[in-house]
């Protein structure tokens, strides 16, 4: 029971402390204004019932006083006929008295209005009735006494008057008196009405509370969901009550901003998706390697160009340890400038490596702290691979050409200067033909000369991207001119020069003047690249386009074949860059490495491309197509 009891007073704790300050002010508000009406509304009956019963005392006091002092001396005279027809006319002239009776000094009652019956008076058997009378009576007194009392009939006003004649106690008249019925009609009116004031108080109060739930608290409450919401990014949220109003123009004006923070933010992630693609096929298009690691190694990001260089393709190293996937050169160099990276210690850092995995390579590596918005914390590190391998070659290919162009321009101008010296102290003393032999080496010399300096020009001059002039050529007429340049040379260095050019060629689209210089260079590397009893040939020949070929148009193949000292497969490529040379490796004979630099720089002018087979002790053939002339 105990335990019932406490769980019940939880509950109600538990209840009541739900509800929010102000609900709970309001009602201990509305319980006391309802206990102050329901207060004064008792107070209010009790009085008007005091008044009314005030009334009916005086009332009857003076009803009682009256019938007595008209009745008393027929008492004395013991007239009972005609007190009986007093009292019975008295009875009914007056409605508000409900009964009388009348009792001797022994209290027992002689005669009463209505229910008095004089046949069983007079019957043998007498049935005595004594009066009842209230106990604070004060018996023979003059005063009459009243009271209020309540019977099955309703409330009657008892009022008991001694009947005394010369102080002497003939007996009690009692007289039951209706009460005023206005006063008590009026009274159960006032508190009804009373009762349904307080009533009404509670329903209003309760009716306004639920109105403000619906009304103004359930929409504030969504709102405030709404509002979290918003705050929290659900810029989906919305609020569906049908409102009129401020609070409706409120709902409606939160819709409105909640779509266009939706609608703002479905721009942004737009925006944002289209810069990071962008970001993304910058990075991924980038000739430089890049790869993204965050503080704890952990590789974030990384494109084609970095993979291919580290040899990671087909590896998934994102989110492994960048340590772990690094060739070991790098992974050596770089492991300890990383650590001091990721503390902060040093901001970037540069290093040159050579990798001979997976292929052989220099790479130039920058690495670089990530910073975050505030540049105050660091996010990772940005590691940049560059693939220096060619810049690293054409640097060594330019400073051997500097060295090789200084010692071929010093060499002749050496030679140059001492033999004319020779021949301006001692010209006198020298024979004719010694004279000559002199003028004649100095001539040899300054050939030399010009042609490294012309070289070196012919190519800064293909290079700078001047444009020429494509005409139709005659090629046996510049085959012909080539051979008979070189055809002395060839006979002093024992070499058979062969011309197999085909009859009726067609005209090529060309510029003759490049077209010699290819020529030249080609020829004058076979005859330089071949021993004596060798052989080197021009050949021309149209080729019969076929219909599966590349090129429909009608073609013409020019071929420099050798049976020189060929060229190993590993060179064959690197012959067409400047300033390379194999020799360099040998140092036998003179050249500037440029030749075929220009013969690549003018066969390409033509929209075609130098091919070359060779053998290394066997020989060498390089060849190219021109396309006919219109
Ligand atoms: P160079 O002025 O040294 O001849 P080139 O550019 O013309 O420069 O040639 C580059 C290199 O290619 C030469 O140094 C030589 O080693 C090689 N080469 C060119 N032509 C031949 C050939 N016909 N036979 C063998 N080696 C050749």
């Amino acid at each position: 029971m105990l335990a019932l009891l406490k769980t019940i007073r939880e509950a109600i704790a538990n209840w009541w402390s739900d509800f929010t300050l102000q609900t709970k002010l309001l009602a201990v508000a509305t319980l006391v204004v309802s206990l102050v009406m329901s207060g004064l509304t008792f107070w209010a009956v009790n009085t008007i019932q005091q008044d009314a019963r005030l009334n009916d005392t005086r009332f009857g006091r003076d009803l009682g006083l009256l019938l007595a002092a008209n009745v008393t001396p027929l008492v004395a005279e013991n007239n009972l006929t005609a007190v009986a027809q007093f009292s019975q006319r008295f009875y009914s002239s007056t409605s508000s008295v409900r009964y009388m009776l009348y009792a001797d000094e022994s209290g027992k009652i002689f005669f009463g209005i209505p229910f008095w019956e004089p046949e069983v008076e007079n019957s043998l058997l007498t049935i005595e009735r004594r009066i009842q009378l209230p106990e604070d009576y004060p018996g023979e007194d003059d005063k009459p006494m009243v009271r209020q009392h309540m019977t099955p009939d309703g409330a009657v006003t008892d009022v008991f008057v001694p009947l005394t004649v010369d102080k002497k106690y003939l007996g009690v008249l009692a007289i039951g008196i209706n009460p005023n019925q206005t006063a008590v009609i009026s009274t159960n009116f006032t508190r009804d009405v009373t009762i349904a004031v307080f009533i009404t108080i509670w329903v209003m109060v309760i009716l306004a509370g639920v109105i403000n739930a619906l009304t103004i608290t359930k929409p504030i409450k969504e709102l405030l969901v709404g509002v979290k919401q918003i705050a929290y990014g659900n810029f989906k949220q919305r609020i569906d009550l049908p409102l009129g109003g401020e609070l409706g123009e409120l709902i409606l004006s939160f819709n409105d901003m909640a779509e266009r923070l939706e609608r703002y933010e479905e721009q942004n992630i737009e925006e944002l998706t289209a810069e990071k693609a962008k970001l993304e096929t910058l990075v991924s298009t980038i000739a430089d390697g890049a790869v993204l690691i965050d503080n704890n190694m952990q590789v974030i990001l990384v494109n084609p160009t970095a993979r291919r260089i580290f040899g990671w393709e087909g590896n998934d190293v994102v989110g492994s340890n960048v340590l772990h996937q690094l060739p070991s050169a790098v992974q050596m160099e770089i492991t300890r400038p990383l650590y001091e990276m990721a503390t902060g210690e040093c901001e970037s850092a540069e290093f040159r490596i050579h990798l001979n995995q997976p292929t052989k390579r220099t790479v130039r590596i920058l690495l670089t702290t990530v910073l975050n918005l505030q540049r105050e914390s660091i996010k990772g590190i940005a590691i940049t691979v560059q693939d220096i391998t060619r810049e690293v070659e054409l640097n060594e290919a330019k400073s051997q050409f500097i060295s090789n162009v200084s010692h071929e321009l010093r060499t002749p101008l050496f030679n140059i200067k001492s033999f004319i010296e020779t021949l301006h102290d001692y010209g006198e003393d020298l024979s004719l033909d010694q004279r000559q032999d002199f003028l004649k080496t100095v001539n040899h010399e300054t050939d030399r000369l010009t042609r490294l300096v012309n070289d070196v020009l012919d190519l800064s001059k293909l290079e700078s991207g001047r444009s020429y002039n494509f005409d139709a050529v005659d090629l046996s007429q510049a085959i012909e001119q080539t051979l008979r340049t070189y055809q002395l040379n060839a006979k002093d260095k024992g070499i058979e020069l062969l011309q197999e050019v085909a009859p009726n060629l067609p005209l090529v689209k060309s510029n003759y003047d490049l077209l010699l210089q290819v020529l030249a260079n080609l020829v004058g590397n076979a005859l330089k690249f071949t021993k004596a009893g060798g052989k080197v040939a021009i050949r021309a020949y149209q080729l019969t386009p076929k219909s599966n070929s590349q090129h429909k148009s009608p073609q013409v193949r020019i071929e420099v074949a050798d049976t020189g000292i060929g060229i190993a497969s590993e060179d064959q490529q690197a012959i067409f860059d400047r300033f390379f040379r194999v020799e360099n490796r040998v140092h036998t004979l003179e050249g500037t490495g440029l030749g075929l630099s220009i013969v690549r720089n003018i066969i390409e002018r033509h929209g075609t491309k130098v091919h070359l087979v060779s053998e290394v002790g066997i020989g060498t053939t390089f060849w190219f197509d021109l396309t006919l002339a219109e």
